[in-house]
Order: structure tokens, then sequence, then C-alpha cells
């Protein structure tokens, strides 16, 4: 068996944000499966099939990749951001171990890429610079409680947040209910950051403190980032867009 498949991260939109191994991965592949946003990403060659598909088909869209890896072709598995990163890597991993065993010998290479949190902290200074958590929010793949849970825990522990999926069309109110969470363990003055879009033509970055944060300004595209009672806010002034920064060492919290 010849066969190759890459599972490629995308990084967070900006094109130059693709990095050169990821770059060199998809030109070896003639055939690229993801979520339809994700492979309009690639551009289009000849002698390479899209496989586009709908975003719930992930170890569907595994198993196709594979099956065609293993008749001796190059797949492509593309994720935005990260592919470990509540992507397709999870679901390529869950497909070959309940596949057949001739799954089991095919060269699968993870390709890393910049998780939307990298991206969106780099934006607003050095928010994730210390101890941090990243919990997603979506209770597609979860039970909700578990996710409030965990959120707790984090918060309780003073690590800083990133949080992915805070909503999408067919979950309006997780944010709001974990932003309420939220404000229950820490101070309304922590500060939070609605990044949307990060790196792509429309991106918005909104520093707001958890006592304002209003969810309906997210949506599917935003990433959270919830600060600790360490994180600093450094000023700068109308027109200008404040700071916010982990400082490199942590007390013991009281
Ligand atoms: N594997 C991806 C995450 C996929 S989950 C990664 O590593 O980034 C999808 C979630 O990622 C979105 O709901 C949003 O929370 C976040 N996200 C992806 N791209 C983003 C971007 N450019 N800006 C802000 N958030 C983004």
């Amino acid at each position: 068996m010849s066969g190759r498949l890459f599972v490629i991260g995308l990084g967070p939109g900006d094109a130059r944000l693709v990095t050169p191994e990821a770059q060199a991965a998809l030109d070896l592949c003639t055939d690229l499966f993801g979520y339809g946003p994700y492979v309009d990403r690639v551009p289009q060659r000849s002698g390479r099939t899209a496989h586009a598909s709908d975003n719930r088909e992930e170890v569907g869209r595994a198993r196709a990749a594979l099956a065609l890896a293993a008749e001796g072709r190059v797949a492509g598995v593309v994720s935005g951001g990260d592919p470990g990163v509540f992507a397709m890597a999870s679901a390529v991993f869950e497909a070959i171990e309940a596949g057949p065993p001739e799954w089991l010998a095919l060269e699968v290479t993870v390709v890393p890429g910049i998780s939307a949190m990298l991206a969106a902290a780099a934006r607003i200074g050095a928010p994730l610079g210390h101890d941090f958590a990243v919990v997603s929010l979506s209770d597609n793949l979860k039970p909700w409680p578990l996710v409030l849970q965990r959120l707790g825990a984090a918060a309780g522990a003073g690590f800083a947040l990133a949080l992915y999926n805070p909503v999408s069309r067919a979950r309006p109110w997780q944010l709001g209910t974990a932003l309420d969470h939220l404000r229950n363990l820490l101070p309304a003055e922590t500060p939070v950051v609605f990044a949307t879009a990060i790196t792509r033509p429309d991106e918005r970055l909104e520093i707001m403190t958890l006592g304002d944060a209003d969810p309906a300004r997210a949506d599917m595209r935003t990433l959270v980032l919830i600060g600790t009672h360490e994180t600093r806010r450094i000023g700068r002034g109308e027109g200008l867009r404040d700071w916010l920064y982990a400082p490199r060492a942590a007390r013991a919290s009281a």
C-alpha cells in the first residue's frame, strides 16, 4: 500500500499563515477533503479533486479520505487553524481505530497550523502568555453540564481561557450561559476579548469586561478570550487599541 494521508491545518484565514509545510502537503495531494469553506480556501489546480462536505460529516469524510489513500492516492483532509484543535485529526484517528486493519499501515502525517487562539492572542498582545485552558462551547459532542464544569474548574484554578465554538445558528444560548456562569466565579472587571474572523478581511476585535460582555456580539467566527485577575491592560489612548497581556510571573491565588 503506497497511499498517503495528510491532515492539514490551513491557519486562521490569511493565506500568508498557511505554513510552507502545509503548502507542500497540499501540492502533493490528489484529493482534498474537508468542510466546504475550508476546501474553498485552497486554490484549485488540475489533477486534484476537491471533495467538499457538510460540517457535521467528520468521520464519514475521514473514512472517505482513508479509503482513497488505501487505493494508493494521496489524500488531504483540511481544517481551519490547527487540525488537532477541535478539528479533523481526531476524526481521522477515530476512523482508523474503527476501520479495516489495512488502514493501520497507511502513512498518515498531521501538518500543524496556526490555531485561532494564537492568531487572536497575537493581535491583542500576550493574553495567553501564562497558563491557560482551551474549551469548546459546542455541546454537539459533549454534554452541556460538562462544559460548565470544565469552565468552572479552569476559571477557579486561575487559568486564562480560550473559548472556541461560542455560538452557531443551532446553538444560540451557550455563550450567554457560559458568561453568566463565569460571572459567578470571576470579578466583573476581568478582561474579555471577542476576536472575530481574525486575519480575514472582516476581522473585528472587541475588548470588554466580563461584566459588560454582550454575547450577541459573537458569532461562529469568534474566538473568546477571558483573562484572569492578573491580566494587564495597557491603555493607549484615543484611536489606538489597548494591549492585554499576561505577566510572565503568576502569584499564588488567594
Ligand atoms: N481547528 C480550528 C478550530 C476549529 S473550531 C483552529 O485551530 O483554529 C471553529 C471555531 O474556531 C470557531 O467557532 C471560532 O471559535 C474559532 N475560529 C476559527 N477561525 C477563526 C478566526 N479566523 N478568528 C476567530 N476565531 C476563529
